[in-house]
């Protein structure tokens, strides 16, 4: 099992259910959202199986934004699965493979014998995958995006959304959608913009201002990247609040 999802008595019944005749030996987890982790020792209490997940704990986002669900935290797995640990069963083998951004301590699962990947929140298939600073980075994220496109997995398996049949194509988009507002932030940097809600101002003219505010925090994730990486500088320790020049 992986991410069996929330704890609400109906849905583990309608897993138990789904679950009859077989045995449930693990339960994976790729991440401590509310959408994700709560069902996973109440499954293993049902079950006797053990829950795996990242040696990372889950941390709170200093969003009050909420755009995404809550974070689980006092999710711990009852072993952990680090980058590479493998784990197998009859006709199975699932490789952790740590993949932070989304979150710090995100960890999508390899289905070896199928060249799948069960991706979590990492890749979705329907919509891009929400970078919350602190504990999302948006740095880790474009490189974990990059560590799944070199493996070449033949299906990818998200959380939520269909099957992506075609990853390469599809991860490709999903970078080339980041550096786009990327790209973007420096065209307003440059235009001389220094503060991040004149700059949201400009970049999503087109979008409801009651969104405003979560699209800053998205840009800061953005500005958050381009300080570590040198191409920005900021008068402190970033936030919607600061000034922005480029380097
Ligand atoms: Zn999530």
């Amino acid at each position: 099992m992986i991410d069996p999802g929330p704890d609400d008595p109906a849905h583990l019944d309608a897993l138990s259910s789904a679950l009859e005749g077989e045995r449930v030996t693990h339960i994976f987890v790729t991440h401590g959202h509310a959408d994700h982790s709560p069902a996973a020792h109440p499954l293993a209490a049902r079950t006797g199986a053990k829950v795996y997940a990242s040696p990372i704990a889950v941390a709170k986002s200093d969003i009050d934004l909420r755009v995404e669900a809550d974070e689980d935290l006092g999710f711990e797995p009852d072993a952990f699965a680090s980058d590479g640990a493998r784990f197998s069963g009859p006709g199975w083998t699932l490789e952790a493979i740590a993949t932070p951004g989304h979150t710090a301590n995100h960890t999508a699962f390899a289905l070896l014998e199928e060249n799948a990947l069960f991706s979590g929140d990492h890749i979705m298939g329907w919509s891009t995958t929400v970078i919350s600073p602190p504990d999302g980075d948006m740095d880790d994220y474009l490189a974990s995006l990059e560590k799944v496109r070199a493996r070449d997995f033949t299906t990818l398996w998200p959380t939520h959304g269909p099957p992506i049949l075609q990853p390469r194509p599809f991860i490709d988009a999903y970078i080339a959608h980041r550096l786009e507002r990327e790209a973007q932030i420096i065209a307003r940097l440059e235009a001389g913009d220094t503060r991040i809600p004149d700059m949201v101002a400009v970049m999503y003219a087109a979008v409801d201002k009651r969104l405003h505010p979560a699209a800053a925090h998205s840009v800061l994730a953005h500005m958050i990247r381009l300080v570590k990486r040198g191409r920005v500088r900021c008068d402190g320790a970033p936030s919607v609040a600061r000034t922005y020049r480029l380097a």
